[in-house]
């Protein structure tokens, strides 16, 4: 589903023979080429750190023809860990944007499951809350994109397998970021493992837990607990013996917490359950499970996690509910962190982007925030790619920074409501939603229609820096 939409903005060579490409473009005399950055290096290869790869290599290959583009990531494999993401319309629109759909609807089923709606429902009574519609009253999704539910693992290979045809971008696996360092014409990397790296340009990819941003950019900016953790497993769909209440997915409110079941596979043969719940922040410690722990100690974790959601949701009024939560026995705690808005994004050489800069409470919309980050940086740079770095961090900021403190705000307000509450408090939790839901529909759909591709970018001579149109020449 490749959307031509994007078509709209021509490259410099649009109309003209291909063979000549390098006589038509937007070339600026040879001194001020001298600031194109050609060496970049990007920390983190999860969804910011990818996309903003894949989306320089779009946007600058035709005027960087040598341009280099590394990803340094410090797992040595793909990580496993994370569970199922829901991906809205607008991060849709963009991971196609960038030929990532693509690749994901070749994985076959596992490329995740269409979500038409997240519904929400009473977990005490059963009673169905409202809805969060991806879809309009004819069941088209917004600018053709529906939400979609899929395992992260399958999202990262399918990000990978763009970057495999992308000529000048490069993932390399085991390198630990530890610290950075920048001169006045260059940057470097020093990783773990002892080696180095250095290039003309830094981003700093690497999420919540940055490096980039503790050790370089912003020291005084640490990551912090949100105090509200999700609790996650996987259930085959054909354990759950009681009637399925949802179509694809469900969140399921109650005063302890709410309760996410989803499919996340076309054939809808695997449930990704995940409880969204309050959990002490003293407590994080002895719910971590390392490589190499005691097996005796995993168990008790394991058992005692088991417990803890038999315990919030075992006793829904909802039979699919009951049955999926006293089935379970495989979970695994994920503790929400978050960053304070107003932390330094750039210095001279680096700038961060996504959860790095910017990590907020989950609401289903973060990983779409890395994707416009990613897409929003390399058109503002391509535009500004005669000019001192910094001037495009400024320019990238100025854009930016209101839209992710309001998203901050919100995201936050939301996650209040996760608390562990007492009896009045849930009841009136649960009668106030419906309206909520209404409420804040308009907002939401005009949302989801965003397209960073299409932005109208400050400053003059915008219509002809956004290069995405030309993308199947330089992949
Ligand atoms: C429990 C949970 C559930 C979520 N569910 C959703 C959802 O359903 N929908 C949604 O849109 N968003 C969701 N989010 C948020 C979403 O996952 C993030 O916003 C998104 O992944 C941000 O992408 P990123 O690339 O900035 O960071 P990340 O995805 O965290 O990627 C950072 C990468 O950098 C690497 N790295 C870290 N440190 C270093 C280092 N020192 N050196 C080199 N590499 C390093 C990491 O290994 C990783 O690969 C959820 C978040 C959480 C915590």
């Amino acid at each position: 589903m490749m959307d031509l939409g994007y078509e709209a903005t021509p490259p410099p060579s649009a109309g003209k023979d291909w063979v000549n490409f390098w006589n038509f473009v937007d070339r600026a005399p040879p001194l001020e080429t001298e600031s194109v950055p050609r060496d970049i290096l990007v920390v983190g290869a999860g969804i910011a750190g990818i996309a903003v790869a894949l989306a320089l290599s779009k946007e600058l290959t035709p005027f960087v023809p040598d341009l280099r583009i590394n990803v340094y990531e410090r797992h040595d494999i793909l990580s496993t860990s994370g569970g199922a993401i829901n991906l809205t319309p607008v991060a849709q629109r963009h991971l196609d944007r960038l030929g990532v759909l693509e690749e994901l609807d070749k994985l076959g089923p596992e490329s995740g499951t269409d979500v038409d709606a997240i519904e929400l429902f009473s977990s005490r009574s059963g009673r169905s809350l409202g809805a969060i519609n991806f879809t309009d009253e004819k069941g088209n999704g917004f600018g053709g994109y529906k939400g979609r539910r899929v395992m992260r693992i399958i999202l990262s290979l399918a990000l990978l397998k763009v970057v495999e045809r992308t000529k000048n971008v490069n993932v390399v696996f085991g390198k630990k970021l530890v610290r950075g360092k920048e001169t006045k014409d260059k940057a470097m990397l020093y990783f773990q493992d002892g080696t180095t790296a250095t290039g003309d340009l830094v981003l700093g990819c690497d999420g919540v837990h940055s490096n980039v941003r503790t050790q370089w950019v912003s020291p005084e900016s640490p990551s912090e607990y949100t105090g509200i953790s999700f609790v996650q497993t996987m259930i085959d769909s054909k354990d759950v013996k009681a009637p399925v209440h949802f179509r694809s997915t469900s969140m399921n409110i109650s005063r302890h917490g709410s309760l996410l079941a989803s499919y996340c596979d076309r054939d809808h043969t695997q449930i990704f359950i995940a409880a969204i719940v309050q959990f002490r922040e003293e407590l994080l410690s002895h719910y971590k499970i390392e490589p190499g722990q005691d097996w005796r100690r995993t168990a008790a974790i394991k058992d005692a996690l088991c417990q803890e959601m038999r315990d919030r949701f075992g006793r829904s009024g909802l039979p699919a509910i009951r049955d999926m939560v006293n089935k379970a026995d495989d979970w695994m705690l994920y503790p929400v962190w978050q960053v304070r808005p107003g932390g330094r994004w750039y210095r001279n050489r680096v700038i961060l982007l996504g959860d790095a800069a910017h990590a907020m409470p989950p609401r289903d919309e973060s990983a779409a925030y890395a994707l416009d980050d990613a897409i929003l940086f390399s058109r503002i740079l391509a535009k500004h790619r005669y000019e001192p770095l910094p001037v495009a961090f400024k320019a990238y900021e100025d854009l930016r920074r209101g839209t992710v403190n309001a998203a901050f705000q919100v995201s936050r307000r939301m996650w209040e409501k996760n608390r562990d509450l007492g009896f009045l408090e849930g009841r009136f939790k649960e009668w106030t939603m419906p309206m909520q839901v209404r409420n804040a529909r308009e907002a939401r759909e005009q949302a989801w229609g965003f397209d960073a591709t299409k932005v109208q970018l400050p400053g003059p001579g915008d219509s002809s820096s956004s290069l995405y149109s030309s993308e199947k020449e330089f992949l």
